[in-house]
Formats: C-alpha cells, sequence, structure tokens
C-alpha cells in the first residue's frame, strides 16, 4: 500500500514473491523521471513501522531498466531489473541503479568465470607457487609460502586478487584452501624426503574468514598433514588481521585448537588491518608478518622505518617472530637486518616459483640464498 500510493494511477505494482516487488510505469519520458519515482518508492519505505511494539525500519534497493532497450519478453525485462537492483544493493543499502548493456556484460562474465573456478578446483586444474622465506642475518632458508594461482585457458596465469573475492562469495573459499592445503604439504613433504637437508623447512599457507568460521576447518587441516606426512610443527597457517578480528571468539577457539595440532599461526600483512594490540598478546599467534607497504618505505630516517622498528620490537616483546614482506632492494635487506627483524620476503631474495622450478633451485642453490 504504501507504494502504490506514491505512484500514479496507471502504474502496476506487484509482489513477486518474498520481499521482492516489481512495479511497471508506464509512459516514464526519461531516465531521471524513472529515478524520481524509484526515489519516492524509497522515500515511502524508509517511513518507519511498527512492529509488536516495536519501530521498525526496512530499505529498499530498486533496479531499473527501460522497453525501450527493445525486451520482447517479461523474463528477460525482470532479469535485467533484477541485475540492476544487485548492483544497487552492491554500491550501499537503499540505492537505485539503472541497468544497461555494459552491466548485463559484467554479470555474464562473472557468472562465467565463477563456473570456470568451479570446475577448475573440481579437476585440481589451480596452480600453487612457493616464494621462499629466509632467516636475513644467515641468510639461509627457512621455508616457503603458497602462493594460488589460476592457469585460466583464456586469460592466461590469474594472480589470486582477480579470483579469491569471487571465489569468497561463491562459497569456494573452503575448497581452494584445501586443494592449496594438500599440493602445499605434499610439495614440500617431496622435496624433504628427496633431500634429508631441507628437513627442517617449513611451508605457509595462507587461509581465508570462510576457513576459520568452518567448524570443520582444525580437522581439515589435520587431514592434510596425516595425508602428506609432514610434520604439523613445519605448517604454519597466515590470516590476516582483519579476518581475525572480524570472529574474534570463534577465530581465538579454532587458533587454540590449530596450536594443539602443533601448527603456527602468523598475522599476515601486519600494519594494515584492525588488530587490538591487547588481544595480539593473548592469541596464540606465532609470528607477524610486516606488511610491505612499510617494507617499500624504509628509508634510513624516515617515520615508515620508526613504524618498522616498533613492529619488530613489539614481536620481540611479545616473543613472536617477525617477517617482513616484500623486501624488494638489498638496503631494504641491510635495514631489517640492522632493526633485529629476523625473517624476510621478497622478490629482492627470491620470487615466487613453481613448484618445478623451485624444486630445481632448491638442487642448484642448495638451502641458502649465497
Ligand atoms: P600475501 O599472503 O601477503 O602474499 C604476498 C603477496 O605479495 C604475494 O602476491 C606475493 O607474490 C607478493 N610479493 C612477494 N614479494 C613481493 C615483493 O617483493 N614485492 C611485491 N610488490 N610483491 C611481492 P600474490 O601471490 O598475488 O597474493 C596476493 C594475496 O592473495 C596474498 O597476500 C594472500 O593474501 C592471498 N592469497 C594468495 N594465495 C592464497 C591462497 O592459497 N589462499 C588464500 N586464502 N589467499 C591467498
Ligand atoms: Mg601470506
Ligand atoms: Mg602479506
Amino acid at each position: 500500500r504504501r507504494i502504490q500510493g506514491r505512484l500514479r494511477p496507471h502504474d502496476t505494482v506487484a509482489r513477486l514473491g518474498g520481499d521482492e516487488f516489481a512495479i511497471l510505469a508506464d509512459r516514464i519520458e526519461h531516465e531521471p523521471a524513472a529515478v524520481a519515482l524509484a526515489e519516492r518508492v524509497m522515500d515511502a519505505l524508509r517511513q518507519p513501522l511498527r512492529l509488536a511494539g516495536t519501530e521498525v525500519v526496512v530499505g529498499a534497493s530498486i533496479g531499473i531498466t527501460f522497453s525501450a532497450f527493445g525486451y520482447t519478453d517479461a523474463d528477460a525485462m525482470l532479469r535485467d531489473a533484477d541485475t540492476a537492483m544487485y548492483k544497487a544493493k552492491g554500491d550501499g543499502r537503499a540505492r537505485c541503479a539503472l541497468f544497461d548493456s555494459g552491466l548485463h556484460a559484467a554479470v555474464s562474465d562473472r557468472l562465467r568465470l565463477e563456473g570456470e573456478l568451479r570446475r577448475a578446483i573440481d579437476d585440481g586444474a589451480l596452480g600453487v607457487q612457493y616464494q621462499p622465506l629466509f632467516e636475513l642475518d644467515q641468510g639461509r632458508l627457512a621455508g616457503f609460502e603458497a602462493l594460488v594461482r589460476w592457469p585460466h585457458p583464456r586469460d592466461g596465469l590469474l594472480a589470486p586478487d582477480r579470483f579469491l573475492p569471487m571465489a569468497e562469495e561463491s562459497q569456494q573459499m573452503e575448497r581452494l584452501t584445501d586443494f592449496v592445503l594438500h599440493c602445499a604439504c605434499r610439495q614440500l613433504r617431496q622435496w624433504q624426503v628427496s633431500n634429508p637437508a631441507l628437513a627442517g623447512l617449513g611451508i605457509s599457507v595462507n587461509v581465508s574468514g570462510a576457513d576459520l568460521a568452518s567448524p570443520a576447518f582444525v580437522a581439515r587441516v589435520s587431514r592434510a598433514l596425516v595425508e602428506s606426512g609432514l610434520p604439523a610443527q613445519q605448517l604454519t597457517l597466515e590470516l590476516t588481521e582483519n579476518i581475525l578480528m572480524a570472529r574474534y571468539d570463534e577465530a581465538s577457539r579454532t587458533l587454540a585448537a590449530l596450536r594443539q595440532l602443533g601448527v603456527h599461526i602468523a598475522l599476515d600483512d601486519f600494519g594494515t588491518g584492525y588488530s587490538s594490540l591487547s588481544h595480539l598478546a593473548q592469541l596464540p599467534i606465532d609470528s607477524l608478518k610486516i606488511d610491505r607497504s612499510f617494507v617499500s618505505q624504509l628509508a634510513p630516517g624516515a617515520d615508515q622505518a620508526a613504524v618498522v622498528a616498533a613492529i619488530i620490537q613489539l614481536g620481540q616483546t611479545l616473543r613472536k617472530g617477525v617477517v617482513a614482506e616484500g623486501i624488494e632492494s638489498a638496503d631494504q635487506a641491510q635495514q631489517l637486518r640492522a632493526l633485529g627483524c629476523h625473517f624476510g620476503q621478497g622478490y629482492h631474495l627470491g620470487t615466487p616459483l613453481t613448484a618445478e622450478a623451485a624444486g630445481a633451485w632448491l638442487q642448484t642453490r642448495g638451502a641458502t640464498l649465497h
């Protein structure tokens, strides 16, 4: 009734189901008129209503499309209005958005990519690259970080930022993590078996918020360890501060259980998120990875150098390991060493390598940087 009250007599409103309504507005002259109509409707819906003695406020997101696109059936028109509505939702609550054909292309592109990712995970077609991690003072190899890649048949090798957000939204993150986890544990174990000098190396795997929220996560990690034969102490799970803080209670329980298994935990991209320092002392975290945005600006006397020094101090005081990420020059490595940073990773020391390349590199260079 509220919606109807804001429409013109010849407009039609219908409830499609659930909380979805459609308005067929006849004789709209131009886009601004459609937007003005949508705003009138949103305004009507914004007014609070009383429900069982409580004031409740609802909002609406509105998607708009136009018959001028030449629709021949109602379904196609509703689909496009729906697509625009999801865009409105994505832009923030209580907004309206107009459909255009670019939107349609973007949506079908995305759906296609989602399906392709699902199949790639099913088929074990994702790849893992290994970036070495070093002890900075001795230059000794400490282990590798496993980084997922998607060799896409048409678009080439895709980096995680191209598909991780989509994996997250389409609930594929846990399967992705399992794939990387198993691959990485098996790979390290294989290197160790073929060369006993590598027995002390560790492997780091990045995990997502979905993993931390999954009740089966500890069992999943344990299975990867059992199946690969890798000792738990040689596996480090990396998570960002924001993942941790978003689900603090759940996360601290899960981390405690992982610790019980013997797995190490690292806080990734440290310094860029929202972790509270009081939590940091209590959480079962073994190391902090200083985000590369700090490392890249290291210069003697620079403010960033003071921040890095403070993080290293903090890590030492809390008896946590400190790893510097994104070291791109000898100068940065030298400064970090001087500041007492234990571990380092970055293009200057070693780029991410395919399993074959990393295996060959291990054979020729041994386990030292020099
Ligand atoms: P991260 O865990 O902080 O990984 C470090 C990223 O920095 C990697 O990018 C690495 O290739 C890049 N990097 C390393 N050294 C340097 C350097 O010297 N300079 C610069 N500019 N970059 C450097 P990548 O592989 O694109 O991964 C990006 C992010 O995606 C990762 O950040 C991690 O958060 C996420 N990610 C990667 N693999 C996985 C995975 O298997 N699972 C999950 N959940 N996340 C993953
Ligand atoms: Mg990481
Ligand atoms: Mg990082």
